[in-house]
């Protein structure tokens, strides 16, 4: 046996199955590569789904991680705590919002949007809504609650009955949207730019019809930003491509490179819905999380990595569709949160898929045949050009 079949045989007799792994174990990480246990190099273009944007093991990061650890790591949302205000400042620097909550993961954030969305209704309006509409083909997260709003048949299977009060509709049509909103109606939550639906860029007529509806409606207008916030798709927010201001944003994934933080983000007015002891997490927002998220929008503003992922997203782009292969049909997506579209089968895609993390890329396959890039903001071109290289050799093997 080898010493990676060793790993999977010691894993198997230890954690719950509930991962589909890669045939990688990674031992470190640097920027954009990836070195396994046997010391093989890879070219990461997943970083940790859309979570390591400053790349990984970042220099300044893991200093003000170091710095921190020594300082302050958690005492508890009982106390006040600086490094909390530090990030609130910065984050709604960003955009439009007037207040913050941290918790320590997507999934809570949205868990904290669909809260809110329902006592602001109750308490806030005196109105007895509390539905929530979401998209098809969304990803919301995997608790319960988020789980009935992600509402995709193949994640709720064995875990019925499904949690009340979430229905989908067809993704991009504002009639259908329309029609299902009713009295019992809270909130609209959906992706700009659906991720693990496979990078599906609603239209910006939509999005303004979805704005007018809410505001006709009073009802919630919510974004979930969990994997497309902070510059992934070239702007601070993915909404701010659009002429439209959503009332809730919930973020996580790029936060603070790597640790657990997440954070849903308000206005004045709907924040009047919390109040001390409505909603906490006894780790949510704790001292060595926030000052690295401190620490990560300032990087990504001092070093302007929302024009840099339009920039390398738009070359990335250009470059595959500069490949006129009759196997890609197109690139879906905005900055570096990018869908190549294959028009091949889903095991010619997959082998496709197998053979590039051979030859040691890492991307992620959705969809059955949609490769999915959503690397570190600082990848470079040349690393970019390593990926098209190989993607064109291997394109050109696939069969007619
Ligand atoms: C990843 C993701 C989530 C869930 O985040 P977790 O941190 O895994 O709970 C929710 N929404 C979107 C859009 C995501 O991409």
């Amino acid at each position: 046996m080898t010493r990676f079949e060793q790993l999977k045989q010691r894993e198997e007799n230890l954690l719950c199955r509930t991962y589909g792994r890669y045939p990688v174990s990674v031992a470190r990480a640097k920027g954009c590569k990836l070195w396994d246990i046997d010391g093989k190099e890879y070219l990461d273009l997943l970083a940790g789904i859309a979570v390591t944007s400053l790349g990984h093991c970042n220099d300044e990061i893991s200093a003000v991680i170091a710095e921190q650890a020594q300082k302050l790591v958690h005492v508890s949302n009982l106390f006040y705590q600086e490094e909390q205000l530090e990030l609130a400042e910065k984050l709604l620097e960003t955009c439009h919002m007037d207040k913050v909550f941290f918790c320590n993961s997507g999934a809570e954030a949205n868990e904290a949007a669909i809260k809110i969305a329902r006592r602001y209704q109750q308490r806030v309006k005196n109105r007895e809504a509390f539905e929530i509409i979401t998209l098809d083909h969304a990803f919301h997260g995997r608790t319960l609650a988020t789980l009935a709003a992600t509402g995709q048949e193949k994640y709720l299977d064995g875990f019925a009955p499904k949690t009340e009060g979430f229905v989908q509709v067809a993704w991009n049509d504002i009639e259908a949207l329309e029609k299902a909103i009713n009295p019992k109606t809270a909130a609209i939550h959906l992706e700009i730019i659906q991720g693990e639906g496979g990078i599906n860029c609603l239209s910006a007529e939509y999005l303004e019809k979805v704005q007018e509806l809410c505001h006709k409606h009073e009802i919630l207008f919510m974004v979930d930003e969990v994997q497309a916030g902070l510059c992934r798709t070239g702007k601070w927010w993915a909404f701010q491509h659009f002429n439209i201001k959503p009332d809730v944003i919930t973020n996580a994934k790029a936060l603070a490179n790597g640790l657990p933080l997440g954070c849903m983000l308000t206005t004045n007015e709907v924040s009047q819905a919390f109040v001390p002891g409505s909603h906490a997490t006894t780790f949510g927002g704790g001292a060595l999380v926030t000052k690295v998220g401190a620490k990560v929008l300032e990087i990504m503003k001092r070093d302007n990595l929302c024009e840099q992922a339009t920039q390398r997203g738009n070359y990335l782009e250009d470059k595959v569709m500069g490949l006129k292969s009759p196997w890609v049909k197109e690139v879906r997506g905005l900055g570096l949160m990018r869908g190549i579209q294959l028009t091949c089968t889903p095991e010619s895609a997959k082998a496709i898929w197998d053979s590039l993390i051979e030859k040691g890329i890492i991307v992620n396959l959705t969809q059955g045949t949609v490769l999915r890039l959503i690397p570190a903001l600082t990848v470079t071109e040349k690393e970019l050009d390593y990926f098209i290289d190989t993607l064109a050799e291997l394109l050109q093997k696939v069969e007619k």
